[in-house]
């Protein structure tokens, strides 16, 4: 892929440095004054650029009582310095372990809560295929992210705080400054507990309270896309239940300006919506506004819901299936996740890429899908440890026009199916299992009974383990 020029000037020259957790804190390193941003009901970045004389910026995370800094100094012009010397730490990650004499750490005030810190990673910059992880938790530049997801409030609470006009600045600001569009690579995930199918008028009435909050939140931020899942026909009719939903998205359009609802595609079968692409189509089909409205493909809720993308001839004829009952325009984003469980098993088990069912080669396929190009890929995959997700950005970015037998990618591949291979024989086993258990006594008829004990608006079993927030 070719990289522009800029790439090199992102690259290298990083530092970590923690601060103590307080509003206004004021780093003892004099290369860099920063403050720290206090956010409450939405996670958001802000970048904070320094005197210009110091050539620096710094990018401040606060999330719960973890503060994040990262001070990126920029190249001096006309200076070239030597891997290692000083403080040109190599932002990608690889250099972690070179020393710089003035890199410094100050420690959290309370040993309590002490500052999380991952290896500074660059963003490719100039990439087509925008990959990034979900969760604003971790900062999407750290992680050379160029998508990335975030809640826009607690997803399993009905109310949350208002959200601060100083906090929508001053993310609008971060996105600017970090050259991230929040019209199209910002994909925020919507609370679970929201079931636009619902019929009962006071749930419905929360649910859209809910669901309407989030829109505009949205619009104060300055983002373009809100994906959610559509919920679940509580054992009542189907037909009823989508055209309840695409209501709701009709009320939802015009009380906001510009914000797409994303419906996402899901793993669950039964009374949950979205796992077969006709759910996604029916909904759309009775959107007034078809601007208003997209899907996003999660890769682990595909595979769960039997639509095999495990070659590039199954992957082709998934896509076609989509193309020609969904419709390509409306595909806006992509979740990307392995399956801990098999195909068909409608269970959502998100797992790391290439270690699940999927396994790299699906990855490598979607990843040379140029109709893919320039939609926000988020990862949902588990955090095993802090780097995860910088890595899995950058294996999958590594896949961008590499051929199913280069050598290097099939030993990659094989690498890492042998690490889940104890785990997805585990999976059969239980699905076999499963399936003889159910043979016998098949399903109950409606489910309402399932949504009425799970004490939610109609949350299955099936939602209940979704994990879209790994
Ligand atoms: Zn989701
Ligand atoms: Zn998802």
């Amino acid at each position: 892929m070719p990289r522009p020029q800029r790439a090199a000037a992102a690259k290298a020259r990083s530092k970590l440095i923690d601060f103590p957790e307080s509003s206004e804190a004021s780093s003892s390193d004099e290369a860099a004054k920063t403050k720290v941003v206090e956010h409450k009901s939405v996670e958001v970045r802000e970048t904070i650029t320094a005197k210009e004389k110091l050539n620096a910026s710094a990018t401040v995370t606060k999330v719960g009582k973890t503060v994040k800094t990262t001070v990126r100094l920029k190249p001096k012009a006309g200076v070239k310095r030597k891997a290692g010397e000083d403080n040109d730490n190599d932002s990608n990650g690889d250099n972690e372990g070179q020393k710089s004499t003035t890199q410094k750490k100050v420690r959290a005030s309370t040993k309590k809560n002490p500052p999380t810190m991952i290896p500074a990673v660059a963003r490719t910059v100039g990439i087509k295929m925008l990959v990034g992880a979900h969760n604003a938790i971790t900062n999407c530049n750290n992680i050379g992210g160029n998508a990335f997801a975030l809640f826009l409030k607690s997803q399993r609470k009905w109310a949350s705080p208002d959200m601060k006009e100083s906090d929508a600045v001053a993310f609008r600001e971060a996105c600017k400054e970090s050259r991230f569009d929040p019209k199209r690579h910002i994909l925020p995930h919507g609370s679970y507990l929201i079931n636009l199918a619902q019929s009962d008028q006071e749930k419905a009435k929360q649910a859209y309270d809910c669901f309407i909050d989030d829109l505009k939140r949205c619009e104060r931020l300055g983002i373009g896309l809100y994906n959610f899942h559509p919920g679940s026909t509580l054992g009542l009719p189907r037909s009823e239940a989508l055209a309840r939903i695409a209501a709701h998205l009709n009320r939802a359009h015009k009380e906001t300006r510009f914000v797409k609802t994303v419906l996402e595609n899901m793993a669950g079968q039964g009374n949950i919506i979205g796992a077969n692409f006709e759910d996604l189509r029916d909904i759309i089909a009775d959107v007034k506004d078809k601007d208003r409205v997209g899907v996003c493909l999660d890769t682990c809720h595909l595979f769960a819901a039997g639509h095999d993308i495990r070659t590039q001839a199954s992957y082709d004829t998934v896509m076609a299936n989509f193309d020609r009952i969904v419709g390509r325009e409306y595909l806006v984003a992509l979740h990307l996740n392995d399956s801990k469980a098999p195909l068909g098993s409608s269970r959502d088990l998100h797992q790391n890429i290439g270690v699940g069912f999927l396994g790299l080669e699906a990855f490598r396929v979607l990843m040379n899908d140029e109709k893919l190009e320039g939609l926000p890929m988020v990862l949902e995959t588990p955090m095993k440890v802090e780097s995860t997700w910088a890595e899995e950005i950058k294996l999958l970015e590594s896949l961008v026009g590499t051929p199913g037998n280069d050598p290097n990618f099939l030993v990659k591949a094989a690498k890492l199916s042998a690490k889940g291979k104890e785990e997805r024989k585990a999976a059969e086993a239980a699905e076999k299992k499963k399936a003889i258990k159910k043979a016998p006594k098949p399903r109950k008829k409606g489910g309402k009974k399932q949504s009425e004990e799970s004490g939610e608006d109609g949350n299955t079993e099936d939602e209940a383990e979704h994990t879209c927030e790994h």
